[in-house]
């Protein structure tokens, strides 16, 4: 059964005057693929931004699984409270390989001595191999990261997101620039990661959203204007007027 992950109570974002958060109360249940969409400015991107800690809420409270308050930590510390994030533009290794950047991405969570001291255990080695074979890229694994497809390098960074052992999976924007195969393939990853993990996705294909969603949060000025199934948020008479233009 799901159950409330992360929690937003009363969140301001207050950029000089502007709020582009504006009291916003918002909740992310586990195992479920939840989208975020709504118009450009609505405010989409500032949320993902004030989970992960790029930007501080100005008042409010952020709390993941009724444990701790999030909104006073840095970016570094919200990936070990277990919110991981693969931002639109690739932020991968391109000349190390496949491989190389999955174990990076599960150093990361690690600190520094034992990043130095640790031999890689088999359960750890297990984890990468287990990966690769989520994402499709074994038979890539030693290929540069530089040398994938757009679509694989979006698979092995969703990979790398992965390695940090997140409760909660954010995505930007993930289907950009993919081809329609590609796309399928990243909607049945979504579809599998959700299995075992939230996972909160900022969209602008309302097709994508139709097809794989569980739950859809519209926003509007920085609050939520409707949520619901894809269906319901369609069938909303505000929802159509302020956004689907129909
Ligand atoms: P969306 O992702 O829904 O298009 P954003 O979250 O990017 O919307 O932006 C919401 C509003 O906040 C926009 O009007 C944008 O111009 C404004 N905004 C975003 N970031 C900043 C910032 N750092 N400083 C000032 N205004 C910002």
């Amino acid at each position: 059964m799901s159950q409330a992950v992360l929690k937003l109570k009363k969140v301001i974002v207050d950029f000089s005057g502007f709020k582009a958060i504006n009291q916003l109360d918002f909740t992310v249940q586990s195992k479920s693929v939840h989208f975020v969409i709504g118009p450009n400015g609505a405010g989409k991107t500032t949320l993902l931004d004030v989970v992960c800690g790029k930007t501080k809420a100005t008042t409010g409270e952020i709390k993941l699984q009724e444990k701790k308050e999030l909104s006073k930590l840095t970016e570094d510390q919200i990936v070990h409270q277990g919110i991981s994030r693969k931002f639109q533009a690739p932020t991968i290794f391109h000349n190390l390989t496949v491989k190389d950047n999955l174990e990076i991405a599960m150093k990361q969570k690690k600190n520094l001595f034992s990043m130095i001291k640790a031999k890689w255990t088999n359960e750890q080695k297990k984890k990468v191999n287990d990966m690769l074979d989520l994402v499709g890229l074994k038979e890539e694994q030693d290929q540069l990261a530089g040398s994938l497809a757009h679509g694989q390098k979006q698979w092995m960074e969703i990979a790398m997101v992965l390695m940090q052992e997140p409760d909660i999976v954010l995505l930007d924007e993930p289907i950009a620039g993919m081809s329609k195969k590609e796309r399928n393939k990243t909607g049945e990853l979504i579809t599998k990661i959700a299995k075992d993990h939230a996972v909160l996705i900022v969209e602008h294909d309302m097709d994508f959203v139709k097809e794989y969603a569980d739950i859809v949060s519209v926003m509007h000025e920085g609050q939520l204007l409707y949520e619901g199934s894809m269906e319901e948020v369609q069938n909303d008479p505000t929802v159509r007027e302020v956004y689907l233009g129909r």
